[in-house]
């Protein structure tokens, strides 16, 4: 009794009940030690397993324009004067900068060390991962030459379109844009819109908690359908990858262990255990997005942070802070050039560190995001795109613990900043 109580409370536990009963039903199903389905059967029974999954993203794609917009307006709104936001925005937009670097250079260090791409043999693995035209192509289109438009774009002509079509950047600056015109305007004369927005704040956030109970039914599904399909063999071959990646994500959350000590000054165990829920369901979906509404109120209500901070922080952070990512990315650059035999000059790796840092600001926060920027990393550092192809198997899995990489380092943001206010 008491741990169906427990059960039903903790979504982490559901969520890894579910991955292990799914681990194994896809086992059961695959050909590496179970019954074998054919192809054609599985790609069937993987779009109903995916039900769940797609039901969920499409309910928080429903509330997330109108609670980022709200979050974000209702933040400045609040924190009132120009001094205060001026300063909070470029002490945020430096910490950023600062813990995404850090993340790229781990990257940078792990890669050279291990070097997982001289490690495999090229022929092997473009054999076994069966290689196909359609999936070359749908990499294609992105390149730094879209830098100089997306800049231009940067203010939304027309806001009904970026709410339409989801643009989170532009809605993210047309934000901050009403919220500083609201701060400046006298209080009385922004009250209905405030409340309006705070309103709009707790509705999403209320749809948010009714959707997440088929989480656990999301995870399960999706599990089911990839071990089935990839095989543990495909897994294997790109062990060392793999690895590379999970251990340059595991540091970057020490790293945050030691902010939250030293800079956060708040107890370690208990503020890390705190982040479990978010982490759960950053973990589930792969999407930073899908999971803000938790992250959110998870540091509002677990982690006490000043809603002012936390509102600002949080939904900014979503869209552009993703360390996960960019450590992620430079990885891959550097797997596939040691794969490809590529000699990476210094000049090179500065590239890489740059245009690794800009891809995960640019990066959306959306699953399987970061490996199709990653091709403008590679165009930019002269290694074949195609190279993609190789670590698309894999990147569900790698996917889902940089984007509970990514959301941490939001939280970790959050703290600090919260200290930094109340000192
Ligand atoms: N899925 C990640 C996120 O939402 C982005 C990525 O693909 O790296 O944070």
């Amino acid at each position: 009794m008491a741990f169906k109580n427990y059960l039903f409370k903790n979504l982490w536990l559901q969520v890894v009940i579910s991955l292990i009963v799914g681990l194994g039903v896809g086992l059961i199903l695959g050909d590496d030690v179970g019954i074998g389905l054919d192809d054609d059967a599985l790609d069937s029974m993987s779009t109903y397993l995916k039900i769940p999954a797609n039901i969920f993203l499409s309910v928080i794609m429903m509330i997330i324009v109108p609670l980022i917009f709200a979050s974000i307006v209702v933040a400045i709104t609040n924190l009132g004067g120009d001094k205060s936001i001026k300063t909070l925005g470029l002490g945020i937009g430096i910490y950023f900068v600062i813990s995404t670097t850090i993340a790229i250079l781990i990257a940078i260090s792990l890669a050279s060390i291990i070097a997982p791409g001289s490690i495999l043999d090229l022929t092997a693995l473009q054999e076994t991962h069966d290689l196909s035209e359609d999936e070359l192509k749908s990499t294609d289109g992105f390149s730094i030459d879209d830098v100089p438009s997306a800049i231009s774009n940067i203010i939304p002509r027309n806001p009904i379109v970026s709410y339409l079509e989801g643009q989170m950047f532009s809605i993210l600056i047309m934000a901050v844009i009403v919220g500083l015109s609201m701060a400046a305007l006298p209080k009385e004369s922004v009250k209905p819109l405030l409340d309006l927005l705070e309103s709009v704040q707790r509705i999403t956030l209320y749809i948010l908690l009714m959707a997440m109970k088929i989480v656990p039914f999301a995870v399960f599904g999706m599990i089911v359908a990839m071990v089935a399909k990839i095989g543990v063999e495909t897994m294997g071959g790109l062990g060392a990858y793999m690895g590379t990646v999970i251990l340059g994500l595991g540091a970057m959350l020490l790293v945050y262990a030691m902010i939250i000590k030293f800079v956060a000054k708040r107890p370690l165990s208990s503020t890390f255990s705190k982040f479990r829920n978010p982490q759960t369901l950053a973990f589930s979906t792969a999407s930073s997005m899908a999971t803000m509404p938790m992250t959110l109120k998870t540091a509002e209500e677990d982690l006490k942070i000043d809603k002012r901070i936390s509102k600002f922080v949080i939904p900014l952070g979503t869209t552009v802070n993703m360390d996960g990512t960019a450590l992620y990315q430079a990885i891959a650059v550097f797997f596939l050039a040691q794969l490809f035999t590529i000699e990476l000059s210094v000049f090179s790796i500065l590239i890489i560190i740059m245009t690794s840092l800009l891809a995960s600001i640019g990066t959306p926060a959306v699953p399987g995001a970061g490996v199709v920027v990653l091709s403008t990393i590679l165009i930019t550092v002269g290694i074949p795109p195609v190279g993609i192809l190789l670590l698309l198997s894999v990147d569900r899995i790698l996917d889902m613990i940089r984007t509970m990489v990514n959301i941490t380092g939001d939280l970790t943001a959050a703290c600090v900043f919260d200290k930094i206010a109340r000192d």
